[in-house]
């Protein structure tokens, strides 16, 4: 299983950490050891002082494909959740200023965080997708597919350009504004639409 994540798929969050709009998806990758399982708590990772939140929709790969046509890649995916893709902001600034690769502050174990799954049907890929992060009960952040840079379709058929796609894999389809930094003993509140997805405290 792999997960991808895409940086920067929103205009007001690729502003906020001072990055230009990219003109193809950015892509990065975390190991499956990333993925934090269900009902397992969340640690503040110890190398870091800066732990950041960015709340994703993420899709759930359905089918094997390479070199997927942007206009066959919704048949590629077939459930969406929301997830949290934890940055380590201050080893990603390091690295960023450095020209080095992001793992270290966005692949660490437990840093992919997602819900259980809803089953996509045609008609919620018609209508935009709303989705948001509380934290400590305040709405931190809120997201609108509308406001993607890169839809899904095009960020699937991207990938599958560089890399195949297996049943199972996951999409991080990125982060819209306002990711913030988190402390331990908060609580972090996932919603798709109106329904709770997860409760997750910072340990
Ligand atoms: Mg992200």
């Amino acid at each position: 299983m792999k997960i991808f994540c895409v940086g920067r798929n929103y205009a007001d969050h690729a502003k906020e950490l001072g990055n230009d709009i990219p003109d193809e998806p950015v892509i990065f990758m975390k190991p499956k050891t990333a993925l934090l399982q269900s009902h397992t708590p969340f640690y503040y990772p110890e190398f870091s002082n800066e732990l950041h939140y960015e709340v994703e929709l993420v899709l759930r790969i359905s089918k094997n494909g390479k070199y997927i046509p942007e206009r066959q890649a919704h048949k590629y995916y077939d459930a969406i959740s929301i997830g949290v893709d934890f940055t380590a902001r201050d080893i990603q600034s390091d690295l960023k200023k450095k020209g080095l690769p992001w793992e270290k502050a966005k692949s660490w174990d437990n840093s992919a965080v997602v819900a259980d799954w809803v089953l996509l049907t045609p008609e919620m890929l018609q209508e935009p997708i709303h989705f948001s992060l509380k934290n400590n009960k305040a709405v931190v952040q809120v997201g609108d597919t509308n406001d993607m840079i890169f839809s899904f379709n095009q960020i699937v058929a991207h990938i599958s350009k560089y890399f195949s796609l297996n049943i199972g894999d996951l999409v991080y389809t990125g982060t819209p504004a306002g990711v913030g930094e988190c402390v331990v003993g908060d609580v972090l509140e996932g919603f798709f639409e109106a329904q709770k997805m997860f409760e997750l405290e910072i340990k």
